[in-house]
């Protein structure tokens, strides 16, 4: 199974994204359903589905965030994979301390190591080919979550979906 943690908007906050999205931020690319908003903080790739118990068992020893918000008000485009995406323009130290700790627990059940640099973002257009023009009015949106999902990425007819397989809120942990 092809898993990744992140975090999941709350479902109005999907909205207010979406909604500045089509009022102000354009490109050529292919818009991500705002049901797929997400900010991935570790991407672990194809896990056999028996390391799963595994998996979460190192999960719940961490530090988990309960209830958090970031604020989006900063827009970037990396041009190889063609994706226009926002996120904080303030550092997140936490942040970037759990996607560390989310991709060692991943690399304990065979995930490979991420290489690059991890940056918070929620991708709003992918496939784009040519530089999306700057938003007419810069993005300044919530982003509440509550606690840490790992999702399982899965394709289907109607394209990309994201399955929340496990969740970790407030501190418990739930199977899905
Ligand atoms: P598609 O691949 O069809 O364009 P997708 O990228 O949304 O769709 P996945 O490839 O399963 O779906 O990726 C799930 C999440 O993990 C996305 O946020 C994606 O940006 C991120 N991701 C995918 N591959 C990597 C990678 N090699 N390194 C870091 N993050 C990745
Ligand atoms: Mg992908």
């Amino acid at each position: 199974m092809r898993l990744f943690f992140g975090l999941d908007p709350l479902a109005g906050d999907k909205r207010a994204i979406d909604s500045w999205r089509q009022r102000v931020a354009t490109a050529d690319g292919r818009p991500v359903p705002p049901a797929n908003f997400h900010l991935t903080l570790a991407f672990l790739g194809e896990v056999d589905e028996r390391h799963l118990e595994a998996l979460c068992d190192t999960v719940d020893d961490l530090a988990l965030p309960g209830t958090g918000e970031l604020r989006l008000d900063r827009v970037g485009y990396w041009p190889r994979p063609g994706i226009l995406w926002i996120g904080p323009a303030a550092p997140q130290p936490a942040l970037e301390s759990l996607a560390g700790d989310l991709g060692r627990a991943g690399q304990a059940v065979g995930a490979r190591r991420e290489r690059r640099r991890f940056v918070p973002h929620l991708t709003l257009y992918r496939g784009c080919r040519v530089p999306p023009p700057a938003p007419a009015e810069p993005p300044d949106l919530p982003f509440r979550f509550r606690g840490v999902t790992l999702f399982e990425s899965r394709r289907g007819r109607d394209g990309i979906r994201y399955e929340p397989v496990a969740a970790w809120e407030g501190g418990g942990f739930s199977q899905r």
